[in-house]
Protein backbone atom coordinates (compact mmCIF):
# COMPACT_ATOMS: atom_id res chain seq x y z
CA UNK A 1 0.00 0.00 0.00
CA UNK A 2 1.16 3.07 -0.75
CA UNK A 3 2.09 5.78 1.70
CA UNK A 4 2.38 8.93 -0.63
CA UNK A 5 1.63 12.24 0.89
CA UNK A 6 2.27 15.71 0.02
CA UNK A 7 3.73 18.11 2.44
CA UNK A 8 1.83 20.85 1.99
CA UNK A 9 -1.84 18.97 2.13
CA UNK A 10 -3.56 19.46 5.78
CA UNK A 11 -5.27 15.86 5.09
CA UNK A 12 -2.17 14.24 4.84
CA UNK A 13 -1.11 16.04 8.29
CA UNK A 14 -4.22 14.82 9.49
CA UNK A 15 -3.52 11.06 8.59
CA UNK A 16 0.00 11.53 10.16
CA UNK A 17 -1.08 12.67 13.47
CA UNK A 18 0.28 16.06 12.84
CA UNK A 19 -2.76 17.85 12.60
CA UNK A 20 -5.57 16.77 15.38
CA UNK A 21 -8.79 15.64 14.30
CA UNK A 22 -11.61 13.40 15.76
CA UNK A 23 -11.20 10.07 14.14
CA UNK A 24 -13.53 8.08 13.38
CA UNK A 25 -12.51 4.81 11.54
CA UNK A 26 -9.11 3.99 9.84
CA UNK A 27 -7.55 0.92 7.99
CA UNK A 28 -4.90 0.61 5.55
CA UNK A 29 -6.60 2.04 3.05
CA UNK A 30 -8.58 4.71 4.31
CA UNK A 31 -8.72 7.36 7.46
CA UNK A 32 -12.44 9.08 8.77
CA UNK A 33 -12.57 11.58 11.00
CA UNK A 34 -15.10 14.46 11.71
CA UNK A 35 -15.32 18.29 9.61
CA UNK A 36 -14.36 20.57 11.68
CA UNK A 37 -17.38 22.82 10.23
CA UNK A 38 -20.28 20.08 10.39
CA UNK A 39 -23.21 20.72 7.45
CA UNK A 40 -25.28 18.89 9.84
CA UNK A 41 -25.40 16.49 12.68
CA UNK A 42 -23.27 14.13 11.58
CA UNK A 43 -20.70 15.06 8.94
CA UNK A 44 -17.28 12.91 8.42
CA UNK A 45 -15.11 13.06 6.10
CA UNK A 46 -13.47 9.45 4.34
CA UNK A 47 -9.68 10.04 2.77
CA UNK A 48 -7.51 8.24 0.92
CA UNK A 49 -4.55 7.80 3.04
CA UNK A 50 -2.34 8.29 -0.31
CA UNK A 51 -2.29 11.12 -1.20
CA UNK A 52 -4.94 12.09 -4.50
CA UNK A 53 -5.69 15.62 -4.94
CA UNK A 54 -9.47 14.90 -6.68
CA UNK A 55 -11.26 11.70 -8.01
CA UNK A 56 -9.89 12.59 -11.35
CA UNK A 57 -6.51 11.46 -9.96
CA UNK A 58 -7.84 7.64 -9.39
CA UNK A 59 -6.74 5.50 -11.70
CA UNK A 60 -8.44 2.23 -12.93
CA UNK A 61 -6.56 0.39 -10.74
CA UNK A 62 -7.50 2.44 -7.93
CA UNK A 63 -11.12 0.97 -8.10
CA UNK A 64 -10.86 -1.00 -4.83
CA UNK A 65 -9.64 2.02 -3.29
CA UNK A 66 -12.66 4.28 -4.30
CA UNK A 67 -14.97 1.20 -3.65
CA UNK A 68 -13.43 1.23 0.46
CA UNK A 69 -14.23 5.43 0.27
CA UNK A 70 -17.69 4.33 -0.63
CA UNK A 71 -18.07 1.41 2.10
CA UNK A 72 -16.57 3.48 4.32
CA UNK A 73 -19.22 5.81 4.19
CA UNK A 74 -21.84 2.83 4.58
CA UNK A 75 -19.82 1.69 7.99
CA UNK A 76 -20.16 4.73 9.28
CA UNK A 77 -23.24 5.55 8.74
CA UNK A 78 -24.63 2.07 10.24
CA UNK A 79 -21.88 2.84 13.24
CA UNK A 80 -23.69 5.76 14.19
CA UNK A 81 -26.89 4.53 13.46
CA UNK A 82 -28.34 6.61 10.70
CA UNK A 83 -31.53 5.49 9.39
CA UNK A 84 -30.75 7.82 5.95
CA UNK A 85 -27.59 9.73 4.86
CA UNK A 86 -25.97 11.06 1.79
CA UNK A 87 -22.26 10.83 0.53
CA UNK A 88 -21.13 13.39 -2.03
CA UNK A 89 -17.23 14.52 -3.66
CA UNK A 90 -16.71 17.72 -4.65
CA UNK A 91 -14.43 17.57 -7.69
CA UNK A 92 -12.02 20.62 -8.71
CA UNK A 93 -13.27 24.59 -7.58
CA UNK A 94 -15.89 24.31 -9.93
CA UNK A 95 -17.13 21.44 -8.26
CA UNK A 96 -17.27 22.95 -4.98
CA UNK A 97 -13.72 21.56 -3.64
CA UNK A 98 -11.61 23.74 -1.47
CA UNK A 99 -9.04 20.92 0.51
CA UNK A 100 -7.20 19.18 -2.48
CA UNK A 101 -6.71 15.89 -1.05
CA UNK A 102 -9.70 13.74 -2.25
CA UNK A 103 -12.58 13.35 0.47
CA UNK A 104 -16.08 12.05 0.55
CA UNK A 105 -18.65 13.75 2.70
CA UNK A 106 -20.80 11.46 4.84
CA UNK A 107 -23.86 13.58 6.20
CA UNK A 108 -26.64 12.74 7.93
CA UNK A 109 -28.34 13.45 11.35
CA UNK A 110 -31.39 15.26 9.61
CA UNK A 111 -33.66 15.06 6.87
CA UNK A 112 -31.92 15.92 3.96
CA UNK A 113 -32.66 17.88 0.96
CA UNK A 114 -33.92 16.87 -1.81
CA UNK A 115 -31.36 18.90 -3.66
CA UNK A 116 -28.07 18.96 -3.97
CA UNK A 117 -27.29 22.64 -4.41
P1 LIG B 1 -14.52 20.39 0.16
O1 LIG B 1 -15.25 21.69 -0.06
O2 LIG B 1 -15.24 19.22 -0.44
O3 LIG B 1 -13.07 20.48 -0.27
O4 LIG B 1 -14.58 20.14 1.70
C1 LIG B 1 -13.51 20.35 2.57
C2 LIG B 1 -14.04 20.06 3.95
O5 LIG B 1 -12.92 19.90 4.81
C3 LIG B 1 -14.91 21.17 4.53
O6 LIG B 1 -16.18 20.62 4.87
C4 LIG B 1 -14.12 21.62 5.76
O7 LIG B 1 -14.95 21.96 6.84
C5 LIG B 1 -13.27 20.41 6.05
N1 LIG B 1 -12.02 20.68 6.76
C6 LIG B 1 -11.05 21.55 6.41
N2 LIG B 1 -10.02 21.50 7.28
C7 LIG B 1 -10.35 20.56 8.19
C8 LIG B 1 -9.71 20.04 9.35
N3 LIG B 1 -8.49 20.48 9.75
N4 LIG B 1 -10.33 19.08 10.06
C9 LIG B 1 -11.55 18.64 9.68
N5 LIG B 1 -12.20 19.07 8.59
C10 LIG B 1 -11.62 20.02 7.86
ZN1 LIG C 1 -2.93 14.90 1.07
Amino acid sequence: MSTERNADCVFCKIIAGEVPSTKLYEDDWVYAFKDIHPQAPFHALVVPKRHLSTLNDFADEDVELAGRLMLTGKRLAAEHKLPGYRVAMNINREGGQVVFHAHLHVLGGRQMKGQLG
